[in-house]
């Protein structure tokens, strides 16, 4: 295992609690367990997700925590049963860790595992120079890469993906909420040639336009009905009103996908709406699975996603204008150290 000098240092931006900003701490760079690995940040992606660990708005949040699981990164050195050799470019997405044992992970699910743990929100993430992590939840990534624009596929491209398999084979697909899952999985369906009715806030004329440039054939306001009757909804606003509503919008049989971690209640609606077969379903986490697959589709169309960088420690700016709609895909940290690549 390579050594890091015993007094080397590292900026992480925690957050010390519900509803607290960010703040800049020096700690020790540690060191790897067994299966674990020292990954030098190059880049980290920033969430929606790590908006509703700042509110305190998923149970159980392992305060203080360093955010982020969207991570391109250089592993500096390795643990005795690490499966990747120091070197190795990277990308760590939300899944940390699984137990393994239990039905779900027994049965090709591994999302839904009772002991998960996710990056960012129980083991510290990526807002930070250096980051441990198991070896065994880590993607090996082409260091021809940009590391900064292959942040966004690591969760919000992972997330897109798995909801658009859950719409199955439909080809008249709705998106509510078009952020950086959005115009990812906007480039995925469009190269299937399915085609994207794109929902954004009403009057947000820049995320329509936004739409209409990644491949969306419609954009237009969310409280408006959609012009032609649609196979599936995905929605990716964390707004409980756009479920009754996009229910109205599918023809029979069709499907709504909630692709958020976090969503306000959603209110009641005639059962007529949901008749014909209809369904509302949630898409929880991703599997490793699902990683390898979208890594490896992502590598052949290719995706261009659209970024605004930050500096660590503007890490709070970030969050803010994730907060305020004004990033136009997705927000990523990029970490100046010597020797990345970013
Ligand atoms: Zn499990
Ligand atoms: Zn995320």
């Amino acid at each position: 295992m390579m050594k890091q000098s015993d007094n080397a240092m590292m900026r992480v931006m925690v957050l010390r609690g519900a509803g607290d900003r960010l703040q800049l701490e020096h700690r020790r760079i540690p060191e790897p367990g067994p299966y674990e690995v020292l990954v030098r940040v190059a880049a980290c992606g920033v969430c929606r997700t790590d908006l509703h660990v700042q509110d305190n708005e998923l149970p159980a949040i392992n305060y203080p925590i360093v955010p982020g699981h969207q991570i391109v990164g250089d592993i500096m050195a390795a643990g005795p049963e690490a499966i990747l050799p120091p070197g190795s470019r990277i990308g760590i997405a939300w899944l940390a860790h699984t137990c393994g044992t239990c039905e779900y992970c027994g049965s090709n699910r591994e999302n839904l595992c009772d002991h998960t743990q996710f990056n960012g929100y129980h083991v510290d993430g990526g807002f930070a120079d250096y980051m441990l992590a198991d070896s065994r939840y880590c993607f090996p990534l082409d260091a021809s890469l940009s590391a900064a624009e292959t942040t966004p596929l690591l969760c919000a491209g992972l997330i897109g993906f798995r909801s658009l398999r859950m719409a199955g084979a439909a080809t008249r697909i709705g998106i509510y909420g078009f952020g950086s899952a959005a115009h990812i999985i906007t480039q995925v369906a469009s190269h299937e040639k399915r085609r994207i009715y794109a929902f954004t806030r009403p009057g947000d004329e820049a995320a329509q336009a936004f739409a209409l440039r990644v491949g969306a054939v419609w954009a237009g306001d969310s409280d408006q009905p959609a012009p032609a009757a649609l196979d599936a909804a995905l929605i990716f606003a964390p707004d409980g009103n756009l479920v009754p509503k996009a229910l109205t919008d599918l023809k029979k049989g069709g499907v709504v996908v909630c692709g958020g971690i976090h969503m306000s209640d959603i209110p009641s609606f005639a059962y007529a709406d949901l008749w014909a077969e209809r369904q509302i379903r949630s898409v929880a986490n991703l599997t490793r699975t699902d990683g390898r697959d979208f890594l490896a589709l992502a590598s052949q169309m290719p995706i261009h996603p659209e970024i605004t960088t930050y500096q660590l420690e503007a890490a709070n700016d970030a969050l803010d204008d994730l907060r305020n709609g004004k990033i136009i895909g997705t927000a990523v940290l990029v970490m100046d150290q010597p020797g990345n690549q970013v």
